[in-house]
């Protein structure tokens, strides 16, 4: 039966039999990024606009189109985050978290885009994101690279591949724009509406159009590569260098420019071919200027977000993992059993084990009902309760898979302790 009331576009449900997919992603994601000594940070949904404005840019997708703006009662500017690195620097600023300290950070959370919602494209969609703040060498940018790879095996990815480039320094930039205007006045002709207006604010964000009819005239553009300087070439140098000492793969894409202004040196992508045209499951590189432009000291900072629901449905489309239950025990009652006894023996089981998963029907069911719902709740094993065994204290043990198992008889103390060690 479906509700009067349906949610909106391009926003979904997790229903319990997928949640299982996002806990154990997140919980790989996340652990691996503990485990090279990131810190979790945590920041609003809502910020003022002008964080956006600022830190995102004017002239940009996201900015332009894509962000779910509001006035409040009192009537100021405000938005969801479409993205977390302009959250990022404003936290890391106003609590004083970077001044003479390096930081290095992740967060997980939904994240808000008014775009057009279609397969691997939502209106709410989350992302894991790191942010490292006061290293200016390339080792950071190829630790984050490799840090990644190794969520993508633990999560058993195969078919994913690295592009990076280089966009140089503020300089090298302003040097190939300049070539990069003049190139496309030249074709001003075949260039969309976009194209046009972001030819004098922001060039280098036509080179990231998704419009087929500007794909030749992308492709013969001038490259960023020939104007940068020589500084800028031996920190990229410096990054490929680890990584084929590490033995990661790579392709460097003289194309690659990211969607946001803030970006400078190495940029880079992950790509799948497994999910159609919205592949890049993973996103970033270093941006230097950002903590400057929002008042900070100069600050070197890098890092990558990482589209979650991508990877979810990746996960899903290739059956990549297969479904465990969590729930170790079921608890059978008889009929004439007392609910209250039950209860109180579920309890005192609980206070003792606080990490076993444990549970059981509620009312009155056959026991034929109750060994079906144990069944399909995974559960390892189930314990039998009568009125007379609880009574005498005996409680009945029966393993619901294992075969040569078969039913035990346990007192509370043997029953504690068989079940500690599952
Ligand atoms: P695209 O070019 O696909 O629009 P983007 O450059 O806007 O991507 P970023 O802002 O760099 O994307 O975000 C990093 C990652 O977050 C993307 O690579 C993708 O995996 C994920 N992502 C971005 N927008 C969405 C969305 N609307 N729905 C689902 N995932 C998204
Ligand atoms: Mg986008």
């Amino acid at each position: 039966m479906s509700s009067k009331v349906t949610r909106l576009r391009g926003m979904y449900d997790v229903t319990p039999d997928q949640v299982w997919v996002w806990q154990k992603l997140e919980d790989i994601v996340t652990s691996a990024l503990n485990q090279y000594g990131y810190k979790e940070i945590r920041f609003p949904i809502l910020e003022k606009t002008t964080l956006f404005h600022s830190a995102i840019g004017e002239v940009t997708d996201v900015v332009e189109k894509e962000m779910f703006t509001f006035k409040t009662r009192k009537g100021e500017s405000i938005s969801m985050r479409p993205e977390g690195t302009a959250s990022t620097v404003r936290a890391v600023l106003q609590n004083g978290l970077i001044f003479n300290d390096p930081q290095k950070l992740w967060y997980n959370c939904p994240m808000f885009r008014y775009e057009k919602p279609q397969k691997g494209r939502n209106r709410q969609f989350s992302q894991v994101g790191a942010e490292v703040f006061g290293f200016e060498g390339p080792d950071v940018d190829a630790e984050l690279l490799l840090l990644t790879k190794k969520i993508w095996d633990r999560l058993g990815i195969k078919n994913v591949r690295l592009e990076i480039n280089s966009l140089g320094t503020a300089d090298c930039r302003a040097a190939y724009r300049n070539v990069l205007v003049a190139y496309f006045e030249k074709h001003f002709d075949v260039l969309d509406k976009d194209a046009k207006n972001r030819l004098h604010s922001n060039p280098m964000r036509i080179l990231d159009s998704k419009n087929p009819a500007l794909k030749t005239v992308i492709a013969e553009a001038p490259l960023i590569k020939d104007y940068l300087s020589e500084a800028s070439q031996q920190h990229f140098k410096g990054l490929c260098d680890i990584l084929d000492a590490c033995g990661l793969a790579y392709e460097v894409n003289p194309k690659l420019v990211r969607g946001l202004d803030y970006y400078t040196h190495n940029v880079f992508e992950w790509i799948t071919e497994e999910l159609g045209s919205q592949g890049t499951i993973c996103a970033g590189g270093r941006y230097d200027r950002l903590v400057e432009m929002q008042g900070g000291k100069p600050t070197p900072a890098t890092g990558f977000a990482m589209g979650l629901d991508r990877l979810v449905e990746l996960i899903l489309d290739h059956d990549l993992w297969e479904f465990k239950s969590n729930t170790q025990i079921y608890l059978i009652k008889d009929k004439c059993t007392s609910d209250a006894k039950v209860m109180a023996l579920a309890e005192q089981i609980r206070a003792v084990l606080p990490e076993l998963y444990m549970t059981m029907n509620m009312g009155q069911a056959s026991f034929k009902s109750q060994f079906k719902k144990a069944d399909k709740s995974g559960a390892q094993f189930a314990i039998i309760l009568g009125e007379e065994e609880l009574e005498q204290g005996v409680y009945s043990l029966k393993a619901l898979h294992d075969r040569n198992f078969g039913q035990k008889r346990f007192s509370f103390d043997e029953l504690i302790d068989f079940l500690s060690q599952l």
